[in-house]
């Protein structure tokens, strides 16, 4: 189960960044902000394997929305501990910009790829709307549109079809020979 959380509270976060760490040379597209080195080189690789992924990161970007996205040991402390990811509602806005924020557990296989998935379909549901520009309005657009899942955990049917299809997608490009 992956969710929204409402409200998210950063815990615990970890990052490949520190004074012995390599220099990052994954490249992503600029509306995509990944702290987690490794799993912004997963994210890049996936890009070229997954359509679906390509065009929610491509969505994003032309509904003018930035997404940082990092990586921690438990997404909701105390919350369901098959959390996988969670999209912050706390929306802030910065001239035409909304930036976004999500969490997701360490990990950097094709599920974890599809989490990133999921959770940047959410924040597309976000951008969508205009209105949506504070913590408030997100809350009450998710009460509209998805459903409640787990306590503070709601979840939409959008978001679970791109992160099974964006898993599909990385599964059947891994099959195919000459492909990595
Ligand atoms: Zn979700």
């Amino acid at each position: 189960m992956v969710g929204i959380l409402l409200p998210l509270v950063f815990v615990g976060a970890l990052n490949s960044y520190g004074p012995s760490a390599p220099p990052c040379d994954a490249t992503l597209p600029s509306q995509l902000d990944i702290i987690d080195c490794r799993l912004a080189a997963a994210v890049e690789r996936s890009l070229e394997r997954s359509a679906t992924l390509r065009e929610v990161v491509r969505r994003v970007g032309a509904l003018q929305g930035r997404v940082y996205i990092r990586t921690v040991v438990s997404v909701m402390p105390g919350g369901p501990r098959s959390l996988l990811g969670g999209l912050s509602h706390d929306v802030v806005t910065c001239g035409p910009y909304r930036l976004l924020h999500v969490t997701v557990r360490h990990g950097y296989d094709d599920k974890a790829v599809a989490t990133i998935g999921h959770e940047l379909q959410h924040a597309v549901e976000v951008l969508e709307h205009p209105e949506a520009g504070t913590q408030f309005e997100v809350d009450g657009l998710f009460l509209r549109i998805g459903e409640q899942v787990a306590a503070r955990v709601m979840e939409t049917r959008r978001a679970l079809a791109v992160e099974a299809m964006v898993f599909r997608e990385l599964r059947r490009a891994k099959r195919q020979p000459g492909r990595t």
